[in-house]
């Protein structure tokens, strides 16, 4: 739902950081269930057919990086996915939630700094994550179907039956594009954190363990997220 009290004012600005990113191998992303094609984990497509890695996607493991480095540094960090156990409720969570820098302007509560950037079911988030776009036109690329077998984790075997078809991007260097986009109400910390979460994320999709979806940054698209002295200093408060 969008509430309009929520939408940037005019004249406070949102930052837009440009993402791109090469793969090094093909890539498998891809709900489960096939639409019209013969793999059973067909590549995600967007209306103009070209390959995408959705925004949800990536917001959420950008999210599981932040809370591992910010955990790392010495902030108590809340457990998402789950409500009950996210900010402000955050059942079952140990740490001093109780700091000042888990206030947030007009939002009751306790809120911790992954919470501030990417949002919990009481506070919006502050950052928008744009889908990236593969920027090799459709017509250009021929997808590949790959064999793959269920394996049952307890007995540690290969299911029977269970053979499947994965489809993946052709194992060429593709390269993606996309943005984040910071709300004026963002920390600046923030970017800082989420520059460190994008040098930990070196691959996305599924069937990583099968050397599918290897990537890196073009690090002159993260120019925007160079971190100030302020914000290092700030993030390396978690211990005191
Ligand atoms: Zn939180």
């Amino acid at each position: 739902m969008v509430r309009l009290a929520e939408l940037p004012q005019a004249g406070r600005t949102i930052t837009s950081i440009p993402l791109r990113a090469t793969l090094a191998s093909a890539l498998a992303v891809g709900a489960g269930g096939s639409s019209g094609s013969l793999a059973d984990k067909p590549l995600l497509k967007d209306a103009f057919g070209r390959l995408i890695i959705p925004g949800s996607q990536l917001k959420g493991r950008l999210r599981h990086e932040c809370e591992k480095l910010a955990r790392g540094l010495g902030w108590a960090i809340c457990r998402s996915p789950d409500p009950e156990r996210m900010c402000p409720q955050r059942e079952g969570s140990a740490g001093n939630f109780h700091r000042p820098e888990y206030q947030v302007e007009g939002y009751a509560g306790s809120h911790c700094l992954v919470c501030q950037i990417f949002g919990n079911p009481a506070l919006p988030a502050r950052l928008w994550v744009e889908d990236l776009v593969c920027e090799v036109p459709p017509a250009a690329l021929e997808p590949t179907l790959r064999p793959g077998v269920t394996l049952n984790r307890r007995r540690r075997t290969a299911e029977d039956q269970r053979l499947y078809l994965i489809e993946t991007s052709p194992a060429a260097e593709l390269t993606f594009s996309g943005s984040l986009q910071l709300l004026p109400d963002c920390p600046s910390w923030g970017k800082t954190l989420l520059l460190a979460a994008l040098h930990h994320l070196i691959a996305l999709g599924g069937s990583k363990s099968a050397g599918l979806g290897w990537l890196h940054w073009d690090p002159g698209s993260l120019q925007a997220l160079q971190p100030t002295a302020a914000d290092w200093a700030f993030l390396a408060q978690g211990e005191s």
